[in-house]
């Protein structure tokens, strides 16, 4: 009986996670175990393809994150790009790179996180490549949507007087962070249980965070197609700067409109951090962020759907890209999204 990566070798892992996988889209004509996968795009669809590589020590921390949620959300935050485009996810494909401390039992976790999102969200895992590795764990994942032409949305088509919504909430994921690293350094070498109780709201947008499929299919239902729109995954100032570059357009943003759940005020209070800069310039909360005609508005307050806030509008880009404060001051946004090579 082979029980240890060592025994079952390169071809006998990738055979435990074929048949740990269930094929179900029509458009997935062949899965694991050729030279590719094979699949066949629905006619008149476009397909979109994203990518995504994540480091053990640069994106994760396995001393607080467990493998079966960070399999979850490798794949998640993979899928919340597909959104991003108002497509819809259909296969996606992993590689992993594996160094000498994971074991069997490490693996089939990650797998069992990210085959929980995959069922979830209908996407069929299709193939992927395994290496073994010298700095710790490395996972790479592809995913492919598809979308009709006419409903795929970019992030530069944002034009002037348009109005800027956000889904959701922001802040959450990054003052989730800072609880993990302040129960981590607390914990360092004690044995005592971290301090959790009353945090679980932003322990579970750090951890497991949904990609926002309800939002994009809530668009579909009120007949919406966003002029503009992108994930959330470096805060949102950030965000805002990319979509008014790539739209050639200025824009000013609300703080008082900026939705904050009251569990990420409770903890920037407590850690002495502003709840506005968790927002604007945390990350990792995989909202959507996107603009729409004036016209559009009322579509949203006659239908029931998820929470999504108008935060601001969209202007010439001679006036600039601006915050109002809640005090009526303006300031420019300023990205302090996560860079990578920087050493801050
Ligand atoms: P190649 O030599 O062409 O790279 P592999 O032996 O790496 O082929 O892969 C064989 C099959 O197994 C392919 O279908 C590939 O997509 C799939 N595969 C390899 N590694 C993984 C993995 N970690 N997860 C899912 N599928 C995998
Ligand atoms: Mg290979």
């Amino acid at each position: 009986m082979a029980d240890s990566l060592q025994d079952l070798g390169e071809f006998g892992l990738i055979n435990r996670i074929k048949e740990s996988v269930k094929l179900t889209n029509a458009t997935t004509i062949k899965g694991i175990g050729d030279d590719c996968a094979v699949i066949a795009p629905t006619p008149g669809m476009r397909q979109v393809v994203t990518t995504d590589l994540l480091l053990e020590g640069i994106h994760f921390d396995l001393t607080y994150c467990p493998l079966k949620h960070l399999g979850y959300k490798a794949v998640a935050v993979n899928l919340s790009d597909i959104y991003a485009m108002n497509a819809t996810p259909k296969q996606i494909t992993v590689s992993i790179g594996v160094s000498a401390k994971f074991d069997l039992a490490a693996i089939d976790e990650l797998y069992s996180g990210m085959l929980l999102c995959c069922e979830r969200y209908g996407v069929d895992l299709v193939g992927g490549d395994t290496s073994s590795s010298l700095t710790g764990l490395n996972i790479s994942i592809t995913a492919i949507g598809e979308v009709a032409p006419e409903k795929i949305v970019y992030r530069n088509g944002a034009k002037e007087n348009e109005i800027v919504c956000v889904s959701g909430d922001l802040g959450a994921a990054y003052m989730g962070l800072q609880l993990l690293e302040r129960e981590k350094r607390v914990l360092k070498g004690s044995n005592q249980r971290p301090e959790f109780d009353g945090y679980d709201y932003i322990l579970e947008r750090q951890l497991k965070p949904e990609p926002r499929r309800d939002v994009v299919e809530f668009l579909d239902k009120i007949g919406v197609v966003p002029t503009s729109m992108m994930d959330v995954s470096d805060g949102l100032s950030s965000e805002m700067l990319h979509i008014c570059s790539a739209s050639d357009m200025g824009c000013r943003i609300y703080e008082e409109k900026i939705p904050i759940d009251h569990v990420t005020r409770n903890m920037a209070e407590e850690l002495n951090f502003s709840p506005v800069v968790a927002a604007l310039n945390g990350g990792e909360d995989y909202e959507l962020l996107f603009t729409i005609r004036q016209e559009d508005y009322q579509k949203f307050q006659s239908t029931p759907g998820p929470n999504i806030f108008a935060i601001g509008y969209i202007c010439n880009k001679d006036k600039g890209r601006r915050l109002i404060t809640t005090s009526g001051d303006e300031s420019d946004l300023v990205a302090q999204g996560w860079k990578a090579w920087s050493n801050k």
